[in-house]
């Protein structure tokens, strides 16, 4: 979330007292005269009411600019009876005649993003309120309070706060098992293949497509994300030629890595991105027909891993214990998704109930919750009643860092 900048204004207060809870954010304006007043000269004018100082603890200005008022942890004067658990912002100006600027309602609304996610409220209506909600005034003026009831304010904030969370959500929510699962599936290739070459990606990736190879993390001094993003950039130029494994497939020779980044570039996507990978070892996969008829003739997951080991991915090591790997890591695959679309076939309305049901891929997910005792009764591991939909949402969050 994008934090909003305060302008220090370092102004001296008679006592003040600690506020005990923070639920709610209050809006005023300056009223009377849309004049784009400061903290200071607010601070003067509370002054001479007899109070300890300016009474809002954020005053923004026609620009955007933020300035402090009152310390945020003060108990405020700006809504009688309600001080001992609201923050008070003045936006400048007075909105029964003229309207708030574009960079003040914006503002506003990052700094409501801002103080509800540090004190844990939700932004609604119930929550972000003008004055005028709380006792007779006028204050916030017509032309603020209407921001507010048409959901202006509250929807930026939210914006503001959860933004590109959401952008994720409207997304069909999907975990990059499923999505590699589907995407092969949707080029015609059969459980075995699908799985076999799964077990093989993952094996040199854990299906991540921004992994660098851990010897070129310590080497270069950059997390996967760190090389990603300087990749993308263009600050750092050796990606073709440093022989760092990257990506889904571990791509390290000249040749690919150079493939790739110009695949990604052409579709104006980071080297990254997941999808773009796909189409990009899809390519690769299609100049390889001596491979794609193999696994169109697999019989077993054993020999689809098998045959992407030896005839694609090549890795130095093709021992009978590295193939061994490969091949229960395939397996678990063709358990999960191959099985258990079958399963979803026969009976959408399939429920899982205790932990070893679920789809091995979730396990870790759903122990955890019933460790945590987020899930299954008191202690008890039976009566889950988890759909897989129910179990995607969990796997996602807890990924996510939920639980
Ligand atoms: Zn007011």
């Amino acid at each position: 979330m994008e934090r909003a900048n305060i302008k220090e204004t370092n102004l001296s207060f008679g006592s003040l007292y600690k506020r005990d809870s923070t639920d709610m954010v209050v809006l005023h304006h300056t009223g009377g005269n849309d004049i784009d007043a400061s903290a200071e000269q607010i601070h003067g004018w509370h002054l001479n009411n007899g109070w300890a100082g300016i009474g809002y603890h954020f005053v923004i200005r026609k620009d955007g600019t933020i300035e402090r008022g009152r310390p945020e942890w003060a108990v405020g004067s700006h809504a009688c009876g309600e001080n001992n658990h609201t923050i008070g912002i003045h936006l400048s100006g007075d909105f029964s005649q003229a309207k708030p600027t574009t960079e003040q309602i914006e503002k506003c609304a990052m700094l409501i993003a801002n103080l509800s996610a540090d004190y844990g409220f939700p932004i609604d209506r119930e929550h972000v309120l003008g004055h005028g909600e709380l006792m007779a005034t006028d204050c916030p003026g017509a032309n603020l309070q209407t921001l507010l009831d048409d959901g202006t304010i509250t929807g930026k904030a939210n914006w503001y706060r959860y933004g590109a969370v959401e952008q994720e959500e409207s997304a069909p929510k999907m975990l990059p098992e499923e999505k590699i699962w589907r995407f092969l599936k949707g080029k015609g290739l059969n459980d075995y293949a699908a799985a076999g070459l799964m077990g093989n990606l993952y094996a040199e990736s854990g299906l991540s497509s921004t992994n660098l190879e851990n010897y070129y993390e310590c080497k270069l001094g950059m997390s996967d994300d760190e090389y990603t993003r300087a990749v993308d950039s263009g600050e750092y130029q050796n990606f073709v030629y440093d022989r760092a494994g990257y990506g889904l497939a571990q791509w390290t020779y000249y040749n690919r890595k150079a493939g790739l980044l110009e695949y990604a570039r052409a579709k104006g996507k980071s080297v990254g991105d997941l999808d773009i990978q796909l189409e990009f070892l899809w390519q690769e996969l299609q100049m390889n027909q001596y491979l794609l008829e193999k696994l169109a003739n697999a019989g077993s997951v054993q020999d689809a891993s098998n045959t992407v080991l030896f005839d694609f991915e090549r890795p130095a090591d093709q021992s009978e214990a590295v193939q061994s790997i490969r091949e229960k890591y395939a397996q678990d695959y063709y358990d999960d998704f191959a099985l258990t679309n079958k399963m979803l076939l026969e009976d959408d309305e399939m429920r899982y109930n205790n932990v070893n049901e679920v789809p091995e891929w979730a396990r870790p997910t759903i122990q955890k919750m019933i460790d945590k005792g987020l899930l299954g009764g008191i202690g008890g591991k039976d009566k889950l009643d988890l759909t897989l939909e129910m179990i995607r949402v969990f796997v996602i969050n807890d990924r996510a860092g939920l639980y």
